[in-house]
């Protein structure tokens, strides 16, 4: 298996070394948002797993500019290791709910620097009107522009759960806007939400394998305290998967997985301070390592069992 270098599935690593000549390392950054799904407007009290960060515990502060963001981002990474290429990566909240004018001044002020090959930015399909969509455009004539959306899974009854505070529809048409102007489309979903079985989360898979998504992140969920997860969690354990389980799930997802849609994340990035459970995620290299090799042993690779 040579398709996507040493890895037996496409990795957004792989992606950019192709493109890049390099590895690409991402900076994340906060420009100072909130979420609709927090303030009122769609909801209050946000998605049930969502930390007080808004999942955005690695991003800068917002109370520094992007540019002062960017170069403290750039400090960190060069310290291990030499970078030259970057992905501005705005993660925390939801990174379109302000006027188009402000996000107009922070979007430029990321591209603008010239290390930054890539805008990434991590939001919901309800946060996308017309202006916006027209400003990422534009932008995206520039740089490319990745926009990452939370959908988590494709099951109402889990929806309703984790309060995600949209329909199914919502998410079709967000896509299908962004992919009208070229737009890239990363897909986040959650894997072991309670109430779902193994061929539920591999239902939300075959269902993303027909929409015109260019890349997925799968993650664990990760229980985390302060959030209404942990209040269930602690009044009612779940079920929660060991890492051999988790990596079986994996396996299958990937088999399952449309060959072209390269893969941005496989496990969790839980703040250490903050995860209550599962606790073996914060071993990411051992997690990695041991799906690398689960999946040589089993001879699986991404798309082995999808059928067109
Ligand atoms: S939409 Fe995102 S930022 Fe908002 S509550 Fe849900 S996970 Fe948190």
């Amino acid at each position: 298996m040579n398709r996507w270098g040493e890895k037996r599935y496409h990795s957004m690593d792989y992606d950019l070394k192709e493109l890049y000549g390099e590895k690409v390392y991402k900076i994340t950054l906060n420009g100072g948002m909130t979420c609709p799904n927090r303030d009122g407007k769609v909801g209050h009290g946000g998605c049930i797993f969502c930390s007080a960060a808004g999942s955005g515990d690695f991003a800068g502060s917002a109370t520094c500019s992007i540019t002062k963001q960017l170069a403290m981002g750039k400090e960190n990474l060069t310290k291990k290791r030499p970078v030259h290429s970057y992905i501005a990566y705005f993660q925390a909240f939801t990174n379109t709910y302000a006027p188009v004018e402000y996000l107009r001044q922070i979007y430029m002020e990321a591209i603008q620097d010239p290390d930054v090959q890539i805008l990434s930015i991590a939001t919901r399909p309800d946060c996308l009107p017309d202006d916006v969509l027209q400003l990422l455009e534009e932008i995206n004539q520039i740089k490319p522009v990745w926009v990452e959306l939370g959908l988590q899974t494709i099951h109402p009854q889990t929806a309703t759960y984790i309060r995600r505070g949209y329909p199914l529809e919502v998410f079709e048409e967000a896509v299908n806007n962004l992919r009208k102007r070229n737009i890239s489309v990363i897909t986040h979903t959650i894997l072991g939400l309670p109430g779902e079985n193994e061929d539920m989360m591999l239902e939300t898979i075959d269902y993303l394998n027909k929409m015109d998504i260019q890349g997925i992140k799968l993650q664990l969920l990760h229980i985390l305290k302060g959030t209404d997860l942990a209040l269930d969690y602690e009044k009612q354990p779940f079920w929660s998967p060991t890492m051999e389980e988790y990596i079986s799930l994996l396996g299958k997802c990937i088999a399952s997985l449309r060959p072209d849609i390269t893969i941005h994340r496989l496990t969790g990035d839980g703040p250490k301070e903050l995860l209550i459970a599962p606790l073996w995620t914060s071993q990411k290299r051992t997690v990695l390592n041991t799906l690398h090799r689960y999946l040589k042993e089993q001879d699986i690779w991404q798309g082995k069992e999808y059928h067109v």
